[in-house]
Order: structure tokens, then C-alpha cells, then sequence
């Protein structure tokens, strides 16, 4: 079965975790802080604190922009539901934002009315979660404007997009959000088996994110309530988790973040290629903006028709000829935990209607051309 995606694993890759085996540090040691750095260095932003996961930085993200019981966070409906329930963590009621089918990233123009409504009945969220879906950024500078003017704070679900750019810049260097996630999740851009990292220019959302991750506790006197007892001195000062990456984590991190640029040029290459073969069928193509360069974590089509039925059979004999056609995602809002809290079909239209016609095709780096052919081939003929 040729899967949708699969990590990329050199030897070198190997040899940097078996180095870190054979030192003196499994965890809390030099590689974490050196991977931070990198990837805050690639991305031109000042702080990076990396989790085990992206669903902890989600969580300790929210945490600190001040999410709590009753608050109000927005996300987008076509996501994983870790974008939705990083806010159920903090006791947040959670909406949604219905998407644009272009790109399958949130409509501007819908959030920008639901503010104004939200406005006029008292109930403007907290934070908005941006997700760059598929590797694309959402119009950041836009949603900032937002921001700006509704007063409200901004994640960025990067899961998919590290090394993906906006407007010339690298995702990731905050310019128009508070903090931006990535995962490093074995089918994502880059991998650390598990694990996740948040992005922040501002210092004091960089200290509270370092403290959540690691129990509450710090070492630095300046955050202290008393002077310290000693050396061994710390204080747990609020309520944390440990979400701490482990140092075998960072050391592949790090390894691969050196073939970063060369993933993302290859995995946009194959995405030219299906594009350019897609182009005559009815497959509509989610559309790359002029101003972003995608990090095509995921090769997305839609299908002409909302139809369930089309859609299934479609992915079904995809399946049945090798080739491991997925969709993303199913809307956050229909899955029944989010159902018990209210929501319903017929909430957000189009991230539905997307949700009957999205397929997700093979994408990743060593996909080679013949396979690729093969599925070009097959998806056509099912067509
Ligand atoms: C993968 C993913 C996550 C969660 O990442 P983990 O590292 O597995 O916790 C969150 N949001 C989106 C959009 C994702 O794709």
C-alpha cells in the first residue's frame, strides 16, 4: 500500500540519536535548547520551547495568552481536533469558523462577520486558532487586522507547515499571531517521532510556556517569591505538566531540520506534478495563494460533487488498487464530543460540504515517479 504520507529516516538520522544514548543526558540536557534555537533561527522568531507534542504546546499556548474556564476560543472545523480541544483543556467553550473551499483554510470574511455579530451580543473569543492547512498559510496579515480591532489573541496551528513562507517570510517568525505551533509527528514535514514546538516574539509568554511545560517550576531567581535556599533551590510557582521533549527528541530534530529546505522544494515539486496532471480533470485543486509558499504536508483534491456516497466508493477502490487515500479531516464540529456540546450538521456549510469531497493522495519525499504515475493514472480512471 503506498501510504498518504511516511517519515524520512536517513543514517544520519540514527546516528544523532545513538550519540545522545551514549551521553550523559536523556533528557534536560544540551540538544533540547540547540533544536530551539534552530528551528527559532530558521523561522526568524526570538523563542522556541519545544513539547513532547504539538497538542501540549496547544495546550500551554492557550494556558499562556490567559485561557481559562468560560473563555471563548475559535478555530477552524476542518483541523485535527487537537486545534479544538487544546481549549476544552482550559475549561474554554470552543467555536468555529467556517472555511473557504480554495484553500480549505478559514474564510476571512466569515470571521470577520461572526466578530461583528459576536461583538453586538457580548461574546468575542479570547484567542483565535489559526491552522495553515495542508501547509498553507491562512491570510495572517488580514487576520491580524482582526486582531487588532476585536482585541483578541492569535495561535497558529502550524502542524503542517514548518518551512512553509507567508509574504516572504518563514512561517513561524509571529510577525501577525502571539505564539505558532509545529508538530513533529512522524507523517508530518519533519519528524522527532513525537513532538512539538511553539513559537513566540514575546518574552514573557516564552518564560510562562517554559515553566507549564516542566510542572510550574522555576529556577530563575527574578520569578521567585523568596530569595533561594541554595543551589538545589526551586519553586514550583503555578500549576504545570510535564511536557517536556526528551533529548534523543531534539537530537533528530535537529538532524532533520538540515534537509528542511530540500523536504519542502521536493514535496512541492510532486504537488506541481499532480497539480499540472489534475489540471484538465474534474478535480477541483486547493489553490496555492500568490503570497505563500505551501509546505504541502498534504496533497488535497476535492471532487466535483458534495456526494457521500461518490466519495466513499472513490477512496474505496482507491484503496483496493495499493494506494492509501485518506481524507482531512472530518469537521471538528460532527464529531460526536463536540456534537454533545451542541453543535450540529448544517453549522458550517462549507467545511461540510468540503468534508464530502476532500480526499488526501500520497505525498512525501521519496514517493517516486513511477508510483506517483500510478496514482495519477488510477485516480483518473476512478474519475
Ligand atoms: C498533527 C496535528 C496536531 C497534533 O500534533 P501532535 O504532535 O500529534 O500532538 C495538531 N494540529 C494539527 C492541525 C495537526 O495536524
Amino acid at each position: 500500500m503506498i501510504p498518504y504520507g511516511k517519515q524520512n529516516i536517513t543514517q544520519t538520522d540514527i546516528d544523532a540519536v545513538v550519540d545522545v544514548l551514549h551521553s550523559d543526558w536523556l533528557t534536560q540536557g544540551p540538544k533540547v535548547p540547540e533544536f530551539e534555537q534552530a528551528v527559532a533561527q530558521k523561522c526568524q522568531a526570538k523563542f522556541a520551547v519545544a513539547t513532547h507534542n504539538a497538542t501540549s504546546a496547544l495546550h500551554i499556548a492557550c494556558l499562556a495568552l490567559g485561557v481559562k474556564s468560560n473563555d471563548i476560543v475559535w478555530t477552524s472545523p476542518i483541523s485535527f481536533v487537537a486545534s479544538a480541544n487544546c481549549a476544552r483543556y482550559c475549561g474554554a467553550h470552543v467555536d468555529f469558523i467556517d472555511i473557504e473551499l480554495t484553500t480549505g483554510n478559514i474564510s476571512v470574511d466569515a470571521l470577520a462577520q461572526k466578530l461583528a455579530q459576536a461583538k453586538q451580543q457580548n461574546c468575542l473569543p479570547k484567542v483565535v486558532i489559526v491552522v495553515h492547512l495542508a501547509g498553507l498559510s491562512c491570510d495572517m496579515e488580514a487576520i491580524s487586522k482582526l486582531a487588532e480591532i476585536y482585541n483578541f489573541k492569535l495561535i497558529e496551528d502550524a502542524s503542517h507547515a514548518i518551512g512553509a513562507s507567508y509574504k516572504n517570510t518563514p512561517v513561524g517568525h509571529c510577525q501577525y499571531s502571539d505564539i505558532c505551533i509545529f508538530s513533529f509527528h512522524p507523517v508530518k514535514i519533519i519528524t522527532t517521532a513525537e513532538g512539538g514546538l511553539a513559537l513566540t516574539n514575546q518574552t514573557e509568554l516564552a518564560k510562562k510556556m517554559r515553566r507549564l511545560r516542566s510542572h510550574g517550576i522555576t529556577s530563575t531567581p527574578e520569578e521567585m517569591s523568596e530569595e533561594s535556599h541554595g543551589p538545589w533551590y526551586y519553586q514550583q510557582v503555578e500549576l504545570g505538566f510535564n511536557y517536556r521533549m526528551t533529548e534523543l527528541q531534539a537530537a533528530l530534530g535537529l538532524s532533520q531540520l538540515q534537509r528542511l529546505t530540500a523536504v519542502i522544494k521536493k514535496r512541492n515539486q510532486l504537488a506541481n506534478y499532480y497539480n499540472q496532471a489534475f489540471a484538465n480533470t474534474a478535480l477541483t485543486l486547493l489553490t496555492p495563494t500568490k503570497t505563500c509558499v505551501s509546505a504541502y504536508h498534504l496533497y488535497i483534491v476535492l471532487l466535483p460533487d458534495a456526494d457521500p456516497q461518490k466519495h466513499k466508493q472513490t477512496i474505496v477502490q482507491l484503496r483496493a488498487q495499493n494506494i492509501c487515500a485518506h481524507v482531512h479531516y472530518i469537521p471538528i464540529h460532527l464529531q460526536p464530543y463536540y456534537q454533545q456540546l451542541g453543535f450540529k450538521q448544517g453549522d458550517f456549510p462549507q467545511a461540510e460540504n468540503y468534508y464530502q469531497r476532500a480526499i488526501s493522495l500520497p505525498l512525501y519525499p521519496q514517493l517516486s515517479v513511477s508510483e506517483q504515475d500510478y496514482i495519477i493514472e488510477k485516480v483518473i480512471a476512478v474519475l
